[in-house]
């Protein structure tokens, strides 16, 4: 590179080109033959394989995870795929186990591509009532002897926290790998490859990205033979984030911990906010004592923050939320996503399915100033009948 692509601040610039000259066709054998021996660990040739704009961005979010490496996809879901295609090989039959309470795009890619495309045996583990049981989750390792278990810490839309430590430990004494889902929880709140997880994936969409104005994956993890497998496999289904994309992600990294500590000091004061209030039937967020895996949060991320993401019933059901929806206005707009700046809302039923209650909302929120943020809930919940 020349000196004045020199990287600035850790960053590097946005290289876009799609090939990179080689120079001669010695210097080309000679990259083919690194590329082919590890995936990115020679000279960039073709930004499909590997671009060194891409390859900071990964060595800045490995930090932020705590990893030795990190692989950039173009979406959360390209991640997921990534994590859980490179534990698929023709003729191990054995089954992947996922929690049943994963965010439904991949429970139907699991459905749809897993299952009825490439014939894999997928089971999935559910919950009791509201929580995880550990015991429960033993016995059925010990039935299936699964290749990998796919599961999310904190689950989304009922923020049900899973007992990660225990799930990591049981399968590793029996040789299964763990892939966890950190969207929700971020590595601010808790690190799963610190405690022996095997993969991480995160939709980078979401808080580390922080603004809703990216779409990005991650998958991170310690072995280097995970990750020639995650690259390989990037490098053949052509996944990798785009260069501008990359060197956005990395730019925005940079304000994650400040944000997501402000988000979740916010949505701790509106979940206790909601919770007194009479129109409100129901709250779901594990930093309040009464949600059924308070202690498991408690114990999973000690003081760090319970997460960002509030899910409520109304008690007046559709009709209250209706009311909810146009009170707040712009002020909290109605967005099919979360992990935004600015606090967003959708209908829960319409989201995720008619299993849910009629009158639930879940709120991501954001990092706008508390105590008006505040001011804008309850004045729109005094609006509806208690
Ligand atoms: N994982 C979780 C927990 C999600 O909520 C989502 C999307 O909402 C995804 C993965 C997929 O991410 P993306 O939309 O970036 O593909």
């Amino acid at each position: 590179m020349s000196e004045a692509n020199e990287p600035d601040r850790g960053r590097a610039p946005i290289w876009r080109h799609t090939g990179f000259p080689l120079h001669s066709i010695a210097a080309a054998a000679t990259a083919f033959e690194a590329e082919r021996a590890f995936p990115q660990s020679g000279e960039p040739v073709y930004t499909r394989w590997s671009n060194p704009t891409v390859l900071c961005a990964e060595e800045a979010v490995a930090r932020v995870e705590g990893s030795r490496w990190s692989a950039l996809a173009s979406s959360g879901m390209a991640a997921i795929d990534l994590a859980l295609s490179i534990h698929q090989d023709a003729g191990d039959d054995r089954p992947l186990l996922i929690f049943s309470e994963v965010y439904g795009g991949t429970i139907r890619y699991a459905e749809a591509v897993l299952v009825r495309r490439r014939g894999a045996q997928v089971h999935w583990f559910r919950p009791q009532g509201e929580a995880f049981d550990i015991h429960e989750f033993e016995r059925t390792l010990d039935d299936l002897r699964p290749k990998a278990v796919f599961f999310e810490p904190l689950t989304n839309p009922l923020l049900i926290c899973v007992p990660a430590r225990a799930v990591i430990a049981a399968a590793g004494r029996r040789g299964v790998a763990t892939i966890i889902d950190n969207t929700m929880a971020t590595p601010c709140l808790w690190r799963p490859l610190d405690e022996g997880a095997d993969l991480v994936v995160q939709s980078a969409t979401k808080y580390l990205s922080g603004h809703g104005n990216l779409t990005g994956g991650v998958v991170a993890g310690n072995d280097p033979e995970l990750r020639r497998a995650v690259l390989e496999h990037r490098k053949h289904v052509g996944c990798i984030l785009s260069p501008d994309d990359a060197y956005r992600l990395q730019t925005q990294l940079e304000t994650l911990p400040l944000r997501f500590a402000a988000q979740c000091v916010n949505a701790s004061r509106i979940a206790a906010r909601l919770a007194a209030h009479p129109a409100v039937k129901r709250v779901r967020y594990p930093g309040l004592p009464m949600h059924p895996t308070h202690g498991e949060a408690v114990n999973l991320f000690g003081n760090r923050g319970f997460g960002a993401i509030v899910t409520f019933d109304l008690r007046a059901g559709r009709s209250g939320c209706d009311r909810f929806v146009a009170a707040v206005g712009e002020r909290i707009g109605y967005v099919a996503t979360f992990g935004d700046g600015a606090s967003i809302l959708t209908h829960v039923a319409t989201t995720f399915g008619p299993q849910f209650d009629e009158g639930s909302i879940r709120l991501s929120v954001g990092f706008e100033e508390g105590d008006s943020l505040l001011a804008t809930i309850a004045t729109a919940l005094d609006s509806i009948p208690a």
